[in-house]
């Protein structure tokens, strides 16, 4: 299994995403060259139940073997886009890694303050970028881990239901999962392999909400705006202090959840603002909406009705609701990551995955990592080693499902 040149393969193929081209999926051509190259792949490891959909989205099924046709299908799903930078990604490897800080090509420094995990990667195979664009791990590592599998598999001939793969387009974006076609997937659950350690669970991630605000001021000569003015980006500004300082993206971790603004816009007469709302907790979820609505009414009172409009919309939903009804999806991953000889360890996540949105539309769909750290970042890192084990825990899944007959 040579994960390493797997790897530094699929880095190679540029495949950032595109925001302002998000209206056509694949939004860049990288991620069709990337997905007929993961297809001609699937099928050279002797999977013959592979193609690409109109999105670029690559499925991929390994048919149950003779007598396991009845257990549960088990899915494993990755995404081939990047964040920016991820352009001419010049991977640098470490072979031997000594564990401490790494001086990266350009002269910066990744340092084990900022990512505690260093010390426990020391004498591995160590893969970093040169400083100026992201590595690409998120998500080729996940990609890697799968089609690592996918060669265990055939080398060691195990029995096993059916196997569904799939490789996403526009992840990045969160515009590619709105085109997964789950009947076409066939699965009864799925991981995606998208996250840090190679022993790390993901299943609790944010509510999220999107708020758009606008504000109609009445603008007026500055010599005799007394009683008369309102100023628009003033307005914006008041209704920012009333927010609580501390529940900003700066100040929180963990299951802490935040206001964050993105983006203001003003004038004396007319002003925009843009904020995200995240919270792990449902009823503090519902509390910070409920929080800014009765911000909006305030201003409304003092300066007038239609002063603010407010624009709030459910963005996506902490799967952990989900995913607690079906306890055994956890202990069996918690036990595919035991026999490869790790500890399980559960991360929160501070933002949405494709899991998520997957969970909710009728696919339970935690999330499990692939050795790789740093990620939207020029320090992105991962190790091969990471990436083999990996490979091992989901063909370890494999093999507990193949123990497990549909309902
Ligand atoms: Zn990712």
């Amino acid at each position: 299994m040579d994960i390493k040149n797997r790897f530094l393969r699929y880095v190679s193929i540029d495949t950032e995403s595109d925001e302002e081209n998000e209206n056509q999926i694949p939004s860049t051509n990288g991620q069709w060259t990337l997905a007929n190259i993961l297809v001609a792949e699937l099928k050279e490891l002797g999977v013959r139940d592979v193609c690409t959909d109109e999105f670029g989205t690559v499925y991929a099924h390994i048919p149950a073997t003779t007598g396991y046709e009845k257990c549960m299908a088990f899915g494993f799903i990755a995404h081939m886009d990047t964040v920016k930078p991820g352009k001419n990604i010049k991977p640098q490897v470490i072979s031997n890694y000594d564990g401490k800080d790494i001086l990266l090509t350009n002269g910066t420094v990744i340092k084990s303050e900022r990512y505690p995990e260093l010390p426990e990667l020391i004498g591995r195979e160590m893969i970093v970028t040169d400083g100026t664009t992201i590595l690409g791990a998120d998500d080729k590592a996940g990609i890697t881990a799968i089609m690592g599998m996918c060669e265990l598999l055939t080398e060691r001939e195990l029995q096993h239901g059916k196997i569904c793969i799939a490789f996403t387009p526009d992840e990045e974006t969160g515009k590619g999962v709105g085109k997964f076609a789950l009947e076409k997937f066939g699965a009864d659950y799925a991981v995606t392999v998208d996250g840090g350690a190679e022993y790390a669970v993901e299943y609790e991630n944010f509510n999220a909400a999107s708020v758009k605000i606008q504000i109609q001021g009445v603008p007026s000569h500055p010599g005799s705006a007394k009683g008369v003015m309102v100023n628009a980006v003033k307005v914006a500004y008041e209704l920012h202090s009333m927010l609580p300082e501390k529940e900003a993206p700066e100040f929180t971790e963990q299951k802490e959840g935040f206001y964050h603004l993105m983006f203001v816009e003003g004038s004396m007469s007319q002003a925009k603002a843009e904020y995200i709302i995240r919270e792990h907790d449902k009823d503090k979820y519902k509390q910070k909406k409920a929080f800014i609505e009765q911000v909006v009414q305030q201003l409304n009172e003092k300066y007038g009705e239609g002063t603010v409009n407010l624009i709030l919309e459910d963005s996506y939903q902490n799967m952990a609701e989900i995913i607690k009804l079906h306890p055994d999806l956890l202990s069996n991953i918690e036990n595919a990551i035991r026999n490869t000889g790790m500890e399980p360890e559960y991360f929160p996540i501070r933002g949405g995955t494709d899991g998520c949105r997957l969970t909710f539309m009728g696919l339970p769909c935690p999330n499990l990592g692939a050795g790789a750290y740093g990620f939207h970042g020029t320090q992105e890192h991962c190790t091969v080693e990471g990436m083999e084990k990996s490979a091992q825990v989901l063909l370890e899944l494999v093999n507990i499902y193949a123990g497990i007959l549909k309902n």
